[in-house]
């Protein structure tokens, strides 16, 4: 059955869309067939999957409004070897139109119901804010994974998130939790990145991954080639520790079943 995760923290410039990208290219190394859902009006999950933005026929803005189905409106990442539901600024309307929309928080869930049987496992990329956008992914999702920097406002936000999570779970979507905190960014020579990150485990147990993914430059670069970590420069240590976040999932999602 495929699995669908949402890569979801409210906070800006948090590692959302560099683990989605990098994330679903680990994943399609791995063997397995993976759609990625850009619902960020940024489209930086799909610049970085190599899809131009600019040019799209069809986005993730037409399957939402009920203009297009996924079949229609998805690309090929030839870097990262998955498939890309790809956004641009188009998205930023939906919101509104969407408000008019019956089951407006539903229309992701719906049109990846369609194509449920060609992918393992899809990756929903968020904007930065608990808005309609990112609602349709926590309903649309399995399970939620929250990239965080190791910093002391982290901690703070994460209970906006948490409270979010729960209220849909109780109204929207039964199936949704929390499956994992991830380390990202991470400098180990920073104390107080050492302090907070044994305070996650200590907290939030093995609900905080085992992979922690270093701060490296070489994942900041690979956007401007339009390619995931792994395409760019396979033996760096970013993209390695994306590989090793993958088979950490992989793990995690078979013992879902
Ligand atoms: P978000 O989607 O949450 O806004 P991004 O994934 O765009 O966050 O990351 C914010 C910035 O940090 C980007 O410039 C990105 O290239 C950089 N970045 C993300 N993860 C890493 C990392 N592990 N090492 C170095 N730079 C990173
Ligand atoms: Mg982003």
């Amino acid at each position: 059955m495929t699995k669908i995760f949402v890569v979801a923290n409210q906070k800006g410039g948090v590692g959302k869309t560099t683990t989605t990208v990098n994330l679903a290219a680990s994943l399609a190394a791995q063997g397995q067939r993976v759609l990625l859902v850009d619902l960020d009006p940024q489209g930086n999950a799909s610049m970085g999957s190599g899809i131009d933005k600019q040019h799209l026929e069809r986005s993730v803005y037409q399957v939402l409004v009920g203009l297009a189905t996924i079949p229609e409106a998805r690309q090929h990442s030839e870097s990262g070897k998955y498939d890309v539901l790809p956004a641009n600024r188009e998205l930023a309307g939906a919101e509104v139109e969407l408000v008019d929309l019956e089951r407006r928080e539903m229309r992701l869930r719906e049109a990846l119901a369609e194509v449920r049987d060609s992918y393992d496992l899809v990756l929903i990329d968020c904007p930065p804010s608990l808005s309609l956008l990112t609602l349709n992914g926590l309903c649309a999702a399995h399970g939620v994974i929250v990239p965080m920097q190791c910093e002391y406002f982290a901690l703070e936000g994460l209970s906006d998130l948490v409270n979010t999570i729960k209220q849909v779970h109780a109204n929207l979507n039964r199936e949704l939790k929390v499956i994992g905190l991830l380390r990202v960014m991470f400098d180990p020579r920073v104390t107080l990145q050492q302090q907070v990150s044994a305070q996650l485990e200590a907290h939030f147990g093995d609900k905080v991954f085992q992979t922690v993914i270093p701060r490296n430059v070489r994942l900041a670069e690979a956007p401007s080639y339009g390619m995931p970590g792994l395409a760019f420069d396979g033996a760096s240590k970013g993209a390695k520790a994306y590989l090793a976040f993958g088979a950490e999932l992989i793990a995690r999602v078979q013992n879902m079943n």
